[in-house]
């Protein structure tokens, strides 16, 4: 039984008197421990989709749930307690805390989770294990990006969302922190859906799925990484 299942999954923004379409009719499984590369022009609904899942946003049709969670009927509150239990998030930006170490900001994360890591155990799973007491400012971009992603998994969630995780890196550091993404996926089992406008780093996923104006183009399965069971 796949984690995720969505139907019909519509988005619709109202700006003023316009609405706005992202997402026309969406169905998509995803299954524990899958690597997925959401893949798409800029517009084309990615980070809304990535938002419904993650329980930030409601679509405004259509069905989606998390395990017995469902994700449209559900209250503020359960969303969430949704996102607590279950989702780490990553995004763009890396949004730590200038004042705090690389330490303490994973630290940080792990105060309000149940059976957090070590924030020297997530520091070490995103190979920074030399850079724990550095401030963010002393870190470079890809650095600091591998300090969030050590932050988010911390937690130990089921489910890791990226939003354009390497969107503000060049492609070398790009790559490496995708690396850490995948050993994450690996080491500790969990599910990881990375959203990306770049096409170059799809090779690394189990399944990409390719969106196009708020539809499912095309899902394609990536036998090379990880042989059918
Ligand atoms: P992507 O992540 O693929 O760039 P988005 O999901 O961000 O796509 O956006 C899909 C469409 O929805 C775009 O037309 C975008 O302008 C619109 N959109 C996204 N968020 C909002 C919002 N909060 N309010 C109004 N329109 C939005
Ligand atoms: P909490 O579990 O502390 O209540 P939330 O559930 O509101 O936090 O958010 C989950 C994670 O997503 C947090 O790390 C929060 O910083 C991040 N987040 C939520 N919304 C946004 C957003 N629009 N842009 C960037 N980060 C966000």
């Amino acid at each position: 039984k796949p984690a995720f299942e969505a139907r019909g999954l519509e988005k619709t923004y109202r700006m003023g008197e316009v609405d706005v379409p992202a997402l026309r009719g969406v169905d998509l499984e995803l299954f524990d421990g899958e690597l997925v590369v959401i893949l798409g022009p800029s517009g084309s609904g990615k980070s809304t989709l990535l938002n419904i899942l993650g329980g930030l946003d409601v679509p405004t049709g259509g069905r989606v749930r998390y395990r017995d969670h469902d994700l449209v009927g559900a209250t503020a509150a359960d969303l969430t307690m949704y996102r607590r239990e279950h989702v780490g998030f990553v995004f763009q930006f890396y949004n730590l805390v200038p004042s705090l170490t690389a330490r303490e900001n994973v630290a940080l994360a792990c105060e309000i989770a149940p059976h957090p890591l070590a924030p020297e155990e997530a520091l070490r799973l995103v190979g920074l294990e030399h850079r724990m007491d550095h401030f963010p400012a002393q870190l470079s971009g890809g650095e600091q990006q591998r300090v969030a992603i050590a932050r988010a998994v911390a937690k130990r969630p089921d489910v890791l969302l990226c939003d354009e995780p390497t969107g503000a890196l060049d492609a070398l550091t790009g790559r490496i922190v995708l690396e850490v993404l995948e050993s994450v996926n690996r080491t500790l089992g969990t599910t990881v859906v990375v959203i990306t406008h770049n096409a170059a780093i799809a090779d690394m996923a189990d399944r990409v799925v390719h969106v196009g104006d708020g539809r499912i183009a095309r899902i394609d399965a990536n036998a090379v990484r990880r042989p059918a069971s």
